[in-house]
């Protein structure tokens, strides 16, 4: 058996920095020794996809700021589903990973890396095999971000980051290789708990100081954030929350479901919006005149499979504008301000003047058209 050649955790983090390209500004490796992942759950253990592994790296890929502009406009959500979610997340992001993985394979190690896949999901099922654990073990990215010493999970469940605070997309690899581990970064040096994440969330997702929590230990260090309403996220983060969905507005009007309250479940969220977003009608009318019940979303869904509806307002948004005013991050300072004009969100549909999008005009000169049949809708 040939000798392993020499590989450090300083060595992954300069090749890391030059492909990753993010300039002199934060660490984007971490290393954490597989020991500190003893109180994680069978099912997000990275021992049971490697159980060789002895080292736990995370890479993190920030978030371009100005992704956001659109969304705080009003105007255009394509770029950062497109751009900041999905191509980070599923080509740009792994490209880092992958070539580390290849580079610690081409010193003697195994590198297994991983997708961030949903760990949530079928939390409820029994195991299929007694005594083995579920198919579909998946790592908790941010747990072990954090693990890894790179940042801290804020009150928000999202990760934030020394230099990018709460703009970044994690990957991981596990390794055989023995790597020197960084540090933990000390909870509360991140979130500050202002809670300015909880009143602009529009889904009423994100629980108050006082609601309910998950606390974990790594190591000695205890990390809490808040419980997020998954159900709530999911359904405003997937169009069918009419504060921060145009589309809603546009393609139901006059549907007002009370997301803000409701105790539906994250995956029914998740059935909900991607059945309405993928939906056809099949009949087009001048109220909602192509097949598509609602074209827009079906346009982006169709390039990522869904569609980031609320631009995450309040957990990177409004976490983002409280970094920055605070000086609480290390990133350079932009002249904009995250949110350069008011923080805007619908009125419900009852309350809207317009009683909806298509007027009552448009309906009348259709059905007057010679050329249409009204006869066909009826
Ligand atoms: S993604 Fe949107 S709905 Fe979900 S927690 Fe963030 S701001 Fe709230
Ligand atoms: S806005 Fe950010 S820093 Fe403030 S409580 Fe929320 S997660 Fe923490």
């Amino acid at each position: 058996m040939s000798e392993n050649k020499k590989l450090t955790s300083r060595m992954l983090k300069g090749l890391a920095k030059k492909i990753g390209g993010c300039g002199e500004g934060g660490e984007i490796v971490g290393v954490a020794p597989i020991s500190r992942f003893s109180e994680a759950p069978e099912r997000m253990h990275p021992l049971n996809i490697f159980p060789d592994c002895k080292s736990v790296i995370s890479i993190v890929m920030p978030i371009p700021r100005s992704a956001y502009r659109g969304i705080t406009e009003g105007t255009h959500w394509n770029n950062y589903t497109y751009y900041s979610y999905n191509r980070l997340n599923t080509v740009f992001r792994p490209i880092v990973t992958d070539e580390l993985a290849r580079f610690i394979e081409a010193h003697g190690f195994e590198a297994v890396p991983v997708y961030p896949g949903v760990v949530e999901m079928y939390q409820e099922n029994p195991d299929p095999v007694p005594g083995r654990p579920v198919p579909d073990v998946n790592i908790n990215v941010r747990i072990a971000a954090m693990a890894c010493g790179l940042g801290e999970i804020g009150w928000s469940k999202v990760f934030l980051h020394p230099v990018f605070g709460p703009r970044v997309r994690i990957g991981n690899i596990l390794t055989d290789a023995e790597l020197e581990a960084d540090p933990l970064i000390k909870p509360g040096t991140i979130c500050k708990r202002c809670m300015k994440c909880v009143p602009d969330c529009p889904g009423n997702a994100i629980p108050g100081k006082d609601g309910s929590k998950i606390t974990i230990k790594i190591d000695d260090q205890e990390y809490s954030w808040g419980d997020v309403h998954m159900g709530r996220c999911t359904a405003t983060h997937h169009g069918i929350n009419y504060k921060c969905s145009p589309f809603l507005k546009r393609y139901f009007p006059g549907l007002n479901l009370d997301i803000e309250n409701t105790n539906m479940s994250e995956e029914l969220a998740y059935k909900i919006t991607h059945a309405l977003g993928g939906a056809s009608w099949y009949r087009p009318n001048p109220e909602f005149p192509g097949k598509m019940v609602n074209p827009y979303i079906k346009q982006i869904m169709t390039h990522c499979g869904y569609m980031a509806n609320c631009g995450a307002k309040g957990c990177i948004r409004s976490c983002m504008e409280f970094q920055e005013k605070a000086h609480n991050i290390e990133q350079d300072e932009f002249k904009t301000p995250v949110f350069p004009g008011p923080k805007w969100k619908l009125q419900p549909p009852e309350a809207d003047e317009t009683g909806g999008i298509v007027e009552k005009k448009a309906l009348t000169e259709f059905f007057q058209d010679p050329d249409i049949d009204a006869g066909q809708w009826s």
